[in-house]
Order: structure tokens, then sequence, then C-alpha cells
């Protein structure tokens, strides 16, 4: 018997919709390039992401057709976030810190139209503006009063369209409504298209009280960037709640964001771990007055134990996100349960590192050369996932060995205990297979980061002939320390097995890192045989 429902689609347009009818006075605040901070109300927000529907429409765009973006976080990119999918086209991100020839690769792989670019990346638009295909760019002015007269002015032309009789096109829920290339760590850039129903429920999911509490009493200021997994979906769901929404633009350095945190009396902020290692450096030279519930959410790559139990030390809150651009992204949360509160920070610091449990409507599983692993806590496989909100196959790319029996590979290498808590011990191609035996580089690099003269720490496996594989560590010293490979490996066999520890230390001046701010283990192996001819090694 069917139940006797609405045919009701979940679509980017309701949560537009909804902002404006119930929270027109809910806030958007933006630190421009020049600092100066600029605000509006939700009622602004819906006109212009309106006039920007209209405009789009009007120039003759059709359905699903791609419009790309490359924009710091701000509320023109919250704009076309909300506008660009409410007309029935696709707000492709893209990611401003990719190289150039990849940057013109994507957006022409994606046979974006148009481009809405922000005018501090001009540089970055002279690069590339021959090797794309777009029919038009259109330049939003933020640090300029004007675009140049070459360009459509995004202000001057975009927004004098009036909006107000635009109607809305009548979208499906499983159409797309976004699209993000992953950053190709691993071979050439590969695209996800998210479908409204996707965004909605990951919307919804990530709201819910023990994954990230969305309420419409919070402030968040999204860190994650905007051309990065729709900002791990915060602007959709802020948007939806009707939160005080503080985009930080182009300054992430850590004053720039503890000072804005404060002035905004933000209560929770989104990011990956290397940014809230400076901003936790910075916590612990200097008081910042924070809400007194400030939370950090931390996710996107595997966060040093040390770096949560020092947030939990200067009183604030973590919570501890996985995902991927395939998944939306969020898939595991982990929080702390009101039954943990008289834990020690050091006791609650070893919960939270680990990624958590699936959200609602994820199910996940651990393959290995045996089959599905027991959730015991110890047997490592590669952890598989489905769900409403995850990929089911790349954009004009065939790859049936991410896709199987309906589960999406991550190429994640977890355990999972017997409450279906994941913990990552690796990426796939990170994990170190030596004589036989696998070592966790991520559970080295936690190791070497809880070093207290130790700010930086990546851990690579290097060929080796009788072992196949052996660790070597590089190392990025704190200022005005110093320290020694012996006392390194005194310090890492007081908690692993002799035959775990580093073969080698390299200590260079910074981690390489990805567009996202992650590591760049990549650019460690390119870089290998340099590094240990310098160190006379092999
Ligand atoms: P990429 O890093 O390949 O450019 P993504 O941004 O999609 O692309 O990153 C996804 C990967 O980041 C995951 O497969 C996982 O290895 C890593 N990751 C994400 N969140 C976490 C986390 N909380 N802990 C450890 N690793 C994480």
């Amino acid at each position: 018997m069917k139940g006797l429902m609405m045919n009701y689609q979940l679509t980017i347009p309701h949560i537009l919709e909804r902002a404006n009818k119930l929270f027109y006075d809910s806030e958007v605040v933006t630190r421009k390039p020049d600092k100066s901070i600029v605000r509006y109300k939700y009622k602004d927000l819906y006109k212009r992401a309106r006039a920007l529907a209209k405009y789009l429409t009007n120039f003759g765009l059709s359905s699903g057709d791609r419009v790309a973006t490359l924009m710091y976080n701000n509320y023109i990119h919250l704009e076309a976030y909300l506008g660009i999918p409410s007309a029935g086209f696709v707000l492709h991100t893209v990611n401003i810190r990719l190289h150039e020839d990849e940057i013109a690769y994507i957006i022409n792989h994606a046979q974006d139209r148009i481009l809405i670019i922000e005018d501090t990346l001009f540089p970055l638009l002279e690069k590339i503006e021959k090797k794309i295909k777009v029919e038009q760019i259109i330049v939003v002015p933020l640090k300029e009063n004007n675009a140049p007269e070459e360009y459509i002015d995004y202000e001057a032309v975009v927004m004098k369209t009036d909006g107000k009789d635009f109607i809305y096109p009548d979208i499906q829920e499983d159409v797309a409504a976004g699209l993000c290339y992953t950053s190709g760590t691993t071979g050439k850039p590969k695209g996800v298209l998210y479908s409204h129903r996707a965004i909605s429920l990951h919307a919804l999911a990530i709201s819910l009280p023990d994954v990230s509490n969305i309420k419409f009493s919070d402030t968040i200021t999204p860190v994650v960037p905007m051309f990065h997994v729709n900002a791990w979906g915060f602007p959709f769901a802020m948007t939806m709640h009707g939160c005080k929404q503080v985009y930080p633009g182009p300054h992430l350095d850590a004053k720039s964001l503890l000072e804005l945190y404060e002035k905004e009396n933000v209560n929770l902020t989104v990011g990956v771990p290397t940014i809230w290692l400076t901003v936790v450096g910075e916590l612990e030279r200097k008081k910042y007055n924070l809400h007194k519930d400030f939370t950090f959410l931390v996710g996107g790559a595997s966060a040093p134990q040390g770096l949560i139990k020092k947030i939990l030390d200067l009183g604030y809150n973590v919570i501890h996100g996985w995902g991927m651009t395939e998944t939306t992204p969020v898939g595991l949360t982990n929080t702390l349960r009101p039954e943990m509160k008289n834990l020690s920070n050091e006791e609650k610091s070893a919960h939270l590192i680990r990624q958590g449990t699936p959200l609602p409507f994820i199910e996940i599983k651990g393959m290995n050369e045996n089959g599905e692993i027991p959730w015991d806590g110890k047997t490592m496989g590669e952890l598989y996932i489905r769900g409403p909100w995850i990929a089911s196959a790349y954009y004009g790319v065939e790859a049936p060995e991410k896709f199987m029996d309906g589960f999406f590979a991550t190429g994640d290498i977890v355990i999972i205990d017997k409450k279906g808590y994941v913990k990552i011990v690796d990426r796939s191609k990170d994990l170190i297979k030596s004589g036989g035996e696998w070592i966790s580089s991520v559970d080295l690099e936690n190791a070497l980061m809880s070093h207290n003269k130790v700010k930086e720490a990546a851990v690579i496996a290097y060929p080796h002939p009788v072992w196949q594989e052996r660790p070597i560590a590089f190392i990025v010293i704190k200022e005005e320390e110093h320290l020694t490979e012996d006392e390194l490996k005194e310090f890492l066999s007081q908690k692993f097995a002799k035959w775990w520890l580093p073969d080698y230390y390299i200590f260079i001046d910074e981690i390489p890192r990805t567009s996202a701010g992650k590591f760049l283990k990549r650019k460690l192996r390119d870089d290998l045989s340099k590094y240990l001819k310098d160190i006379g090694g092999l």
C-alpha cells in the first residue's frame, strides 16, 4: 500500500524562499579584501540571489547549464550558491588554489557557460582567460568600485536586473544543483554532481544535535573554502535555519580569524586541522574574548590528538567530521556525549580523534581481502559508504572500481569498533607496508606532533630493498626550538614497536600543502630522492 503523501521535491528554491519568509532579518557578514566589514540581511540576500537567477535566465542558459565561480568565502558566493541552482542551473565552484592549467581543464571539462570571478583574482584570470571557453565573464568588484569595462560588472549589470517577478522553473529534486571537482591528488580531477535532494538532505543531516547541532541562534564562520565541497554544506544549512553567517573573505590568518570571531560573537567555526593549528597557537599566545560555547568543527584531514586536547584545555569544544568530495561531503561525525563530561581532556581527545559514526541514512562497511571486516576495533579494511548524498559516478569519467555493489570505495583504510565508531588508519595510498606488515603514517604523525618542540610532521614510505617500504619522517620544528633525530627516536620508541620507527628524520621549513590546506605528501614523495641525497641516505 502506498503512503498518501504529496510528491514534494526537495530543492534549493525552498531554502531561498524560507530564508526570506522566516529569516529576512538574519545577517550575513563578510570581511572584504581591504579588511572592512560589509553586512546585510537575508532579505537582501533573497533579492540579490533572485536577481542573479533572472539575469542568468535572460542570458539564455538552459536547465542544467553550468556556471563557474572563482571566489573566496563571501556574500556574493552565497548569492551564487542560492541563485544559480534556483534558476535550474548548476553551481560549479572552482578551486582557486589549483594550478592554472588544472583550473582551465576543469572549466572546459565542465563546459561552463559563464564564469563569475572576484576582482582580487585578476592575476589568475589573466592566466586562464585565453585557455577557457566560457561565453561570458562576470567580475565581482570587491577590491575596486567597478569591474574593468571589458567585463560584465556584477553590481552594475547583474544587480540591475529586477528579480521581483522571477518565477522558479519546475525543478525535480534529482537534477544537479552543484558541481565540484576532486583536487586530483590521484590522477586528473574528477567532477562530482550534487543533486538538489542530496544538498537538501545533507543540510538537514549536518544540522542534527549529534552532528553539528546547527540552530537559528548560531553565528557560524565557515573557514573551509566555499570552493571546496560546498564549504561542507554549511552555507545551505545556515540559510535553512536562519543563522547569522560570517564569512572571512581572503583573510585566513589566525589573528584575522580570531578578531572576526570576537567581534561578531561567532560560536561555531568550521575548517581543516592545519588552519586550527595556527589559530590555537595564537590563542595560546594571546587572550581573545570568544563566545562561551565556542566550538571548532575540525575535519578534512587527520587531526592530531594534541590539537584536539589543546582546544579542550583552552575551554572550547570540538566536533570532528569526516568526508570527501564524493560524499557531499559529511559522512561521519564525532562529538562528546553528555555522559562523557566528567572525563579528563586526555580521555575526551582520545575519543574525539576518531572520525565517528555515520549520519542517518549513511551506511558503511569495511572491506579487505577476506571480505567484510568485523566491527572489532582492530581489523583493518577500506571504508565503503552509501547513502542519499554519496556519489554514484563521476561526471563524464568512468571509474567502475570506485563504485561497487551500490557502495562508493573511499580509499580510506579504517577500523570500526562494535558501536560503529570509525577510525581512519590511513589513506590506502599512504599506508606503509614494511615486511608484509602495515604501518600507519597517521599514527606516527600524530605521535610526532604531540612532541612539544614539533610544529608539523608528515610520514611517507620510501622503497626499501629488503622491507619493501619503510617510513621516513619530515619534521618542522617550532620557531626557536632545537631538536635532534635521537631525541625523536627516543620519544617515539616509548609508544611504538622498534620496526615502526622511521628510518630517517628530515628537518624542513614547512610541509607542502594541497589547495585545501592539507599536507601534500605527493610532493614529498616526488622530491624524495633529492632529500635522501641531501642527508646521504639510500
Ligand atoms: P582530496 O584530499 O583527495 O583532495 P577530499 O577533499 O575529498 O579530496 O578529501 C577526502 C579525504 O580526506 C578522505 O578520503 C580522507 O582521506 C581525508 N579526510 C577527510 N576528513 C578526514 C578526517 N576527519 N580524518 C582523517 N582524514 C580525513
